[in-house]
């Protein structure tokens, strides 16, 4: 047999997550014109672009037109898509080790970081990530419950996650019924009970993790006035004196708190209070479980020896009355079956994309990881885009030395049949556009982007698959 890369024998290559970290190791791969690589992507769900469908807010659609790009990729001959296909259930890493020479794992943060306060667990107490993809139409999450006949919501977290959750929840019917939110969704948070959503930040405007153009989209929800308090929005000593070093987006985010706070009440029928040095020490519960109130310390900032500015609690405590709550403090990856993983940072064990093995330290052959699950939940979809390069690179490297699996059935045909025996109602790019055209048409007729399907069985029905 020929050279592995050659037209005779393609590098095969399977990557496992269909989101813009997966599509964007494919795109650099493609760019290789000395090596002949097919790619085939799978995911667990039938749709692709995992956080691009299931996580950007939906009043984001701007952003979400990304997947264009993704589609003129999966219109090249040399990919293929495997959706509703999961790994550790439907087929196994053995089963990718004996049909590809490259295996590259982008499945994402799944799950979120956890909190641990008295009362974390009560009723109405829930982990944002479930709510973005419940508001999403996520099919694991469509029928989450979130009680939203409470009048006063908190969010825990100020980084755009968290602005995303409450801008969600401020939304007004008309602004809702300009996005592709899930219809049940769009249903309840139409008719829900919210007047007051507080944001919760444990550090200062200095250090806010959202970005300025999602807070300055905070000040103009058409149904909520956004309220800061003037003194939290007065920088503390040390991060006055950090100033200097700040960076534009810092600036720009302190400059929109302040005029913010300098805001006056114009009697909108929501109100959205941006909070900044503040720690929920305890949510407080009712006789039936369910969270009444929380309770919050003051905080101040300190330097840390590598110059980072930390909260510290002090004395002072207040009690705010909570009826739901919105942990939002970051997403976190979720271990797969056989791949070395890095438990306290929640992300796979690897070097530059490559995955290591947790004893020797030393690469794995022929595998690969790419996006949250290699380097955290940070950044936008764009940051994924040198990631998934910097992977690929490295596998164009390891080809280029040799350093490949020897697979048994490396064929097309083998990976097909695979699929077909272990799923044989697995989804593919074509299946996915069918889709994709009803779902749009189904909104068109309602003057929205797209009305989504929220179940597999629907999906599967659609295209006569079940
Ligand atoms: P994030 O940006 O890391 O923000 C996490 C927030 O949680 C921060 O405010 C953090 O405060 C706070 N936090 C962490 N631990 C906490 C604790 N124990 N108690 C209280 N607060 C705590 O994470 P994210 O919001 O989940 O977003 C993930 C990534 O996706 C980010 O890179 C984000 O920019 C990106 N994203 C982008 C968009 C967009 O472009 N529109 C939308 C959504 C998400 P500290 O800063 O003090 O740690």
């Amino acid at each position: 047999m020929s050279d592995v890369g050659s037209e005779t024998n393609p590098l095969r290559v399977a990557i496992v997550g269909a989101g813009p970290a997966g599509f964007y190791t494919a795109e650099r791969l493609f760019k290789e014109k000395n090596s002949h690589i097919t790619v085939d992507m799978y995911d667990r769900l039938p749709t692709p672009f995992g956080l691009v469908r299931n996580g950007v807010a939906p009043d984001h659609q701007k952003i979400k037109s990304v997947t264009k790009v993704f589609d003129r990729l999966a219109n090249k001959p040399q990919f293929r898509f495997f959706g509703n296909v999961e790994l550790g259930t439907d087929i196994t890493v053995e089963d990718l080790r004996q049909h590809y020479h490259q295996i590259v794992y982008t499945t994402g943060a799944q799950t979120d970081r956890s909190l641990d306060i008295p009362g974390i667990d009560l009723k109405n107490s829930h982990p944002a990530t479930e709510f973005v993809a419940w508001y999403n139409g996520h099919p694991d999450f469509r029928d989450y419950e979130f009680d939203l006949s409470q009048e006063s919501v908190a969010v825990i977290g100020i980084g755009n996650v968290a602005v995303d959750v409450a801008r969600i929840l401020c939304r007004t019917r008309e602004e809702l019924m300009e996005t592709d939110i899930a219809d049940y969704a769009l249903e309840q948070l139409s008719q829900s009970n919210v007047k007051e959503v507080y944001m919760l930040g444990r550090r200062g405007p200095a250090q806010a993790a959202f970005t300025p153009p999602e807070a300055k989209e905070l000040g103009e929800l058409k149904g909520a006035d956004t309220i800061v308090l003037p003194e939290e929005a007065e920088l503390d000593p040390l991060s006055q004196a950090s100033l200097a070093d700040a960076d534009r987006g810092t600036m720009r985010n302190i400059e929109i708190i302040k005029e913010l706070s300098e805001r006056e009440l114009t009697g909108k029928p929501k109100q959205l209070t941006i909070r900044f040095l503040v720690s929920p020490t305890e949510l407080i519960g009712n006789d039936a479980g369910e969270v009444v109130a929380m309770k919050l310390v003051k905080n101040e900032l300190y330097q840390t020896e590598s110059g980072t500015m930390r909260p510290r609690p002090t004395e002072n405590f207040e009690e705010i009355p909570v009826g739901l709550v919105f942990r939002s403090i970051g997403y976190r990856g979720v271990p797969i079956p056989d791949v070395p993983f890095h438990e306290r940072w929640g992300v796979i064990l690897n070097e530059k994309g490559r995955v290591l093995n947790a004893v020797s330290n030393e690469p794995v052959l022929g595998e690969y990881t790419a996006g949250w699950i290699k380097r955290g939940p940070s950044g936008v979809i764009g940051t994924n885009k040198p990631d998934a390069a910097e992977t690929a690179e490295c596998m164009l490297a390891d080809l280029a030395a040799g350093k490949v699996l020897s697979p048994a059935h490396p064929e097309l045909d083998a990976a097909t049949k695979l699929v077909q025996e272990k799923k044989p109602n697995y989804v593919s790019y074509e299946d996915w556009l069918k889709l994709n055209e009803l779902e749009t048409a189904a909104g068109e007729a309602q003057g929205r982007p797209r009305i989504k399907f929220t179940k597999v069985v629907d999906m599967l029905a659609a295209l006569g698959k079940q």
